[in-house]
């Protein structure tokens, strides 16, 4: 099979749009499409920040490398890495180290946060997690110290590394439960409330499987461990429900994501960010308490033991 754009060889095969691609025309696609969905998301001018949420992982490293292709000396427009160090041994601290790397080959300011900021560790909170899974703390802890840490640095905008796939998975089990008002704080964010940094999604109309490919095309250094927590169930069900659909008809995922956007102004509408809370810790919240400062109490109860 030849490209359908040069001579060469074809090594890639889409087949929810039924082109056949090489190499050099597979990765140019995917720029192409990161670039127009960040020309859409964000309003940025000489001298901006953007935060990069980086965990090392394919997605983000590929996310990484293609926005340093679009913003650099030439425009004017800072790009500063975000890490955040959970405290998993043997699965964190090599990706960390491909990160810092690439940052300083790359020119990349890089910033790294740590769990042990506030006391604990991933190795230590995983077997206390009772009811829920330890993602759950993992998530809200990392999601607090990438925003408090993009503030920091001025950012106006937070990039994270969710692909395709990702996302649609997230869409069709916020959907399935009913939780429209977690269906509209999804994002890409117009509006956040104050004190939030508005996040977006580079690689939104990326396949996952095309994220990978890329990665290992264009030499990008990632790192392919699994977290040793990482507790799959709910969303394993999505993603196969999700792939099934894609594979029956392909183009699926595609669909989701832009009926998904055309109900975004309806779910904005109904629920917009509201600002009815500050947490003691000075953080935005719903209600009281933040759920940083909820889970924190939680699992220091736990570690007091009864
Ligand atoms: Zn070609
Ligand atoms: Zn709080």
């Amino acid at each position: 099979m030849r490209c359908d754009l040069c001579p060469s060889e074809a090594s890639v095969y889409l087949r929810y749009n039924g082109t056949h691609l090489c190499s050099e025309h597979f990765c140019s696609y995917v720029e192409k499409r990161v670039k127009k969905e960040v020309r859409k998301e964000i309003d940025v001018f000489r001298g901006d920040t953007i935060g990069v949420a980086v965990s090392g992982g394919k997605d983000s490293m590929v996310m990484l490398s293609i926005l340093r292709s679009i913003f650099n000396e030439r425009n004017g427009i800072n790009l500063a890495c975000i890490s955040v160090d959970e405290g998993i041994a043997g699965y964190r601290p090599p990706s960390l180290e491909i990160v810092r790397r690439y940052c300083s080959e790359n020119g990349i300011e890089y910033r790294q946060r740590s769990f042990s900021e506030m006391g604990l560790t991933m190795d230590s909170v995983a077997p206390m997690s009772g009811e829920n899974t330890p993602c759950t703390y993992c998530g809200v802890f990392r999601r607090r110290l990438m925003n408090d840490e993009a503030r920091k640095a001025g950012a106006k905008y937070l990039a994270t590394g969710h692909n395709l796939d990702d996302l649609s998975q997230s869409v069709m089990m916020n959907f399935v439960r009913g939780d429209l008002e977690r269906l509209a704080r999804l994002g890409p964010h117009a509006k956040v409330r104050p004190g939030l940094v508005p996040r977006f999604y580079p690689l939104r109309m990326i396949p996952e499987r095309e994220s990978l490919l890329y990665a290992m095309l264009s030499d990008v250094p990632f790192w392919d461990g699994v977290c040793p927590y990482w507790e799959a169930a709910l969303r394993n069900e999505y993603r196969d429900i999700v792939d099934g659909l894609e594979d029956r008809s392909p183009g699926s995922k595609y669909s989701i994501l832009s009926a998904y956007d055309r109900m975004r102004p309806m779910l904005a509408g109904e629920h917009p960010p509201s600002d009815s809370g500050t947490c003691s810790c000075g953080e935005p919240c719903n209600g009281r308490r933040c759920k940083v400062c909820e889970y924190l109490d939680v699992l220091r109860k736990r570690i007091a033991g009864p």
